[in-house]
């Protein structure tokens, strides 16, 4: 894809998306929002979180040193993937230098090095690296989000910024009305995921690589470790663990 070709979102409804600058604006702009397109833009300008707000936006400007030269998105991340995507993958949030420098989830970094390569390798995604917005990628069956859109400290969301951001999450779940598996990468995303769905048997399940859960429906929750260095570089994860993860995903939509 071109840079032609490729448009950030933008709320056609409007001539400026509202921006949210509190927990209560992200529910009520986020329970109002009845198409994809429009919930990635107002997602994009969110700013209801100040700490993530000033920390996203400080490593847009410090950069890192390997990336000076790139023009860091320093904004929220939306889902990335198909409306009708039958595999929604969750991960926890975008990191530093990933995903809020180059504006797509798990893109420009190692974690998403992983999974792309998984899910290329399952028919998941055209090609097994995502590198940028302008890289021709598109996920087939399958849409990528996080369960916090920005980048924190430490990759660790407080859970008042977790809180706030589950009503962008819950929206875009229900919009996606095709979804039959979804994957949560690692404990974060498990947990919220469990506090979003409906129809999660009790007592809830817990975390485990390769848990699954029928949600009763025709509708499975599974789980990875999430495709963190920490995770791939000890071996915790491996790349036949996540394929068998991911290629569950894939059997239990196309069976
Ligand atoms: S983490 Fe979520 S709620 Fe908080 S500023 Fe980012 S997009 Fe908004």
């Amino acid at each position: 894809m071109s840079p032609e070709t490729f448009s950030w979102p933008h709320d056609p409804a409007t001539s400026a998306t509202p921006i949210a600058t509190s927990a209560l604006e992200v529910r009520e702009l986020a329970a109002g929002t009845q198409t994809l397109r429009i919930l990635d833009a107002r997602i994009s300008v969110c700013r209801a979180c100040p700490r993530l707000v000033a920390w996203r936006e400080e490593v847009a400007v410090q950069k890192r040193r390997a990336f000076i030269d790139d023009e860091y998105w320093g904004r929220p991340i939306f889902g990335f993937g198909p409306i009708d995507a039958r595999v929604v993958i969750v991960g926890l949030a975008p990191a530093a230098h990933g995903g809020n420098r180059t504006g797509r989830i798990f893109t420009g970094d190692e974690s998403g090095n992983w999974l792309f390569a998984s899910l290329n390798r399952l028919g998941l995604a055209r090609t097994g690296t995502s590198t940028s917005v302008f890289d021709g990628q598109a996920l087939i069956n399958t849409r990528l989000l996080a369960a916090v859109r920005c980048a924190p400290p430490d990759n660790a969301p407080t859970t008042l910024e977790r809180d706030t951001c589950r009503p962008w999450l819950a929206r875009e779940l229900a919009l996606l009305t095709e979804a039959k598996v979804y994957v949560a990468l690692g404990g974060f995303a498990w947990a919220s995921l469990l506090a979003t769905l409906e129809q999660i048997p009790k007592p809830k399940p817990k975390f485990a690589h390769g848990a699954r859960v029928d949600l009763g429906d025709g509708r499975f929750l599974l789980a990875s470790y999430h495709p963190s260095q920490q995770n791939t570089f000890t071996g915790r994860l491996t790349e036949e663990m996540l394929d068998d993860v991911l290629g569950a995903a894939a059997s239990l939509i196309t069976g």
